[in-house]
């Protein structure tokens, strides 16, 4: 399985990182050795001194499909949750600045925190999911998906067209604002509306 990660799908932390706002989305892919195994702490990797937190709201494919037409999206994934795309950001504006791929900055393993999933039959609206990230008990990020500059079903269409989706293939749908940097000893708790998604700690 894959983890597809879009970058830059809100306004709001594209301007706090001084990004260029995009004409389509950023993607980029994670290996499966990138998931946080459950119950485990995130290890700060030696090679970064400032890795931040970037909560994001999960899409889980349960079908097979390339170039899916707007139209049927909705009909490949019926699970929503929430993750964390942890970034060594130090790392990752050394290769942004020499036009390299991220993957050492954003593929390492434990970078991709995967938490609960819930049918998104529970939610009324996938477009207007409130989600937040608690750290060390005061909300860091708050987000909802009305925000999104490519919604969750123009995410697959995008997708679909350069990668086949896959049964268990999770898309990260990008991060709003208010990432930053976690130190060892930090808790990270996820939250999707008011349902506790995931809760981790840094070491
Ligand atoms: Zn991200």
């Amino acid at each position: 399985m894959k983890l597809i990660c879009i970058g830059r799908n809100y306004t709001e932390h594209i301007e706090e990182l001084q990004n260029e706002k995009p004409t389509d989305p950023v993607v980029f892919l994670k290996p499966d050795t990138a998931i946080l195994l459950k119950k485990q702490p995130f290890f700060i990797p030696d090679f970064s001194n400032d890795v931040h937190y970037e909560v994001e709201v999960l899409v889980k494919i349960n079908r097979v499909g390339k170039y899916i037409d707007r139209k049927f999206t909705h009909k490949y994934y019926s699970e929503i949750g929430l993750g964390i795309d942890f970034t060594a950001r130090d790392l990752q504006s050394q290769l942004k600045a020499k036009g390299l791929p991220w993957e050492k900055a954003k593929s390492f393993d434990g970078a991709a925190v995967i938490g609960k999933w819930i049918s998104k039959d529970e939610v009324d609206n996938v477009n207007n999911i409130h989600f937040s990230l608690k750290k060390n008990d005061n909300i860091v990020q708050n987000g909802n998906t009305s925000h999104m500059l490519w919604k969750i079903d123009e995410l697959i269409e995008y997708v679909s067209k350069y990668f086949t989706l896959k049964i268990g293939d999770i898309i990260f749908t990008g991060t709003p604002a208010g990432v930053g940097k976690v130190i060892a000893n930090d808790k990270l708790n996820g939250f999707l509306e008011d349902k506790e998604m995931f809760s981790i700690t840094v070491k």
